[in-house]
């Protein structure tokens, strides 16, 4: 078996290409040369936004791009002088903060000289209420209008209630982007974006899955760098044609025995938002430790397959209101049970994002019952999406070795 150092991936090229054409049809059309922008949560209802011609903008990526690059920690303090406690969102806090200081990682990364202006904003409670709060404070400050679907949460099961529910918020949500859209609403376009965006989700389940190889040929870290195309292109033939290719590339991989670890010893599943602001560093010490995060709750959440074209408002409905943080603290248990062992993974590292509850499933005693039931060794870290004061690397790092050992001898 070879071992392929890092598995540079070839699709890093054509990842780059494809994120930089997405920010620049977004600049020209900010630019007044191309269709309206409209603004969308990350599971928000990006199908209907586009069939209806709007170029579609995503908040939250904006916020990882904050994370990542390490402007968040300089900027949240612009929201937090307007009121916005330090103990909410920090997707929303540094956002808006860049807002008002006037910066964003799009110049450096994009040569964008600001962030697109949009005619609209839509939002899917699905999630979180935060969205809605972060969408009001820009639909107050630019003067565009803010509209929404409220979704159940905590969901044991995706009733037909519900569904009926939110399938009807996407058809009045249709109605109200109307008098905006740069194109009339035709049942044609949605049913062929449907079919595009259900087609992406598929592969990037795929994708995701050529993780549970032995050795992973790429793992959580990689992931969260290629999910971008799934949340800010579904529902395009670019995306289809991007996971198709990178989803041969890690088939490629496997056949080959490559691995993104060196040495593969533990595989550990990650549950939570990612530290934007860490990925390098966090990818570094798990390859020192020969460990491979090998699945996340937090990327599957793409993976949007409840989608049909025969049935296009209450698949809709369906497919969004299924995602993971949108149910039950039951259904979720079961979950990254079965996805762990799906995974081959030997311990689950639960990631408690300070300033998002939403995404942090440690705080209601589901690492010790996960450890009682399935008998996995569990890690609860304490950390942010992008509030740097909220992660210590060093104390990190020396629990994450009492972690592995665990693991060792559960093994043993
Ligand atoms: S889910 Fe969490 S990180 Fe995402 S917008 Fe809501 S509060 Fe922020």
């Amino acid at each position: 078996m070879t071992e392929k150092v890092g598995a540079q991936l070839e699709s890093n090229g054509r990842l780059k290409a494809l994120m930089a054409a997405y920010f620049a049809d977004l600049g020209e059309a900010d630019a007044g040369g191309g269709p309206p922008v409209a603004w969308c949560t990350s599971v928000g209802p990006a199908e209907l936004l586009r069939a209806m011609g709007f170029r579609v903008f995503f908040p939250e990526n904006h916020g990882a791009m904050l994370g990542a690059s390490r402007m968040a920690g300089a900027t949240m303090a612009g929201a937090h002088a307007l009121g916005y406690s330090q103990d909410i969102c920090s997707y929303l806090t540094s956002d808006i903060g860049a807002f008002v200081a006037g910066v964003t990682p799009l110049t450096k990364a994009y040569g964008l000289a600001r962030v697109p202006r949009p005619t609209i904003l839509v939002y899917n409670t699905n999630q979180c209420r935060e969205v809605k709060d972060w969408f009001s404070w820009y639909a107050r400050t630019l003067g565009v209008p803010a509209v929404g679907v409220h979704s159940p949460r905590e969901l044991d099961e995706v009733t037909d209630d519900a569904v009926a529910s939110v399938a009807s918020q996407f058809e009045r949500v249709r109605d109200e982007l109307a008098p905006l859209a740069p194109r009339p609403f035709r049942m044609e376009t949605l049913l062929e974006t449907i079919a595009l965006s259900r087609e992406a989700s598929l592969l990037w389940g795929a994708c995701l899955r050529a993780a549970a190889a032995r050795p992973a040929p790429w793992t959580f870290f990689d992931h969260t760098i290629h999910m971008a195309p799934i949340v800010v292109l579904r529902g395009t033939r670019e995306a289809v044609d991007y996971y198709r290719a990178l989803r041969a590339e890690l088939e490629s991989l496997v056949a080959s025995g490559a691995c993104a670890v060196p040495g593969e010893r533990f595989r550990v599943y990650w549950e939570g938002m990612p530290i934007w602001g860490q990925l390098k560093n966090l990818s570094g010490l798990f390859a020192g430790m020969r460990t491979a995060l090998v699945a996340s709750t937090y990327c599957n959440s793409w993976i949007l397959d409840a989608q049909d074209p025969a049935d296009p408002w209450r698949s809709l409905a369906r497919a969004y209101l299924s995602i993971f943080i949108c149910r039950s603290e039951a259904y979720k248990e079961a979950y990254i049970a079965r996805l762990a062992k799906e995974f081959g993974a030997g311990g689950v590292l639960f990631h408690d994002s300070k300033t998002c509850p939403h995404n942090t499933n440690s705080r209601y005693g589901m690492p010790r019952r996960l450890r009682e039931a399935e008998g996995l060794p569990v890690l609860v870290l304490e950390g942010d999406l992008n509030d740097p004061r909220c992660f210590a690397l060093e104390e990190s790092r020396v629990r994450i070795e009492v972690f592995l050992e665990q693991l060792e001898e559960a093994r043993a």
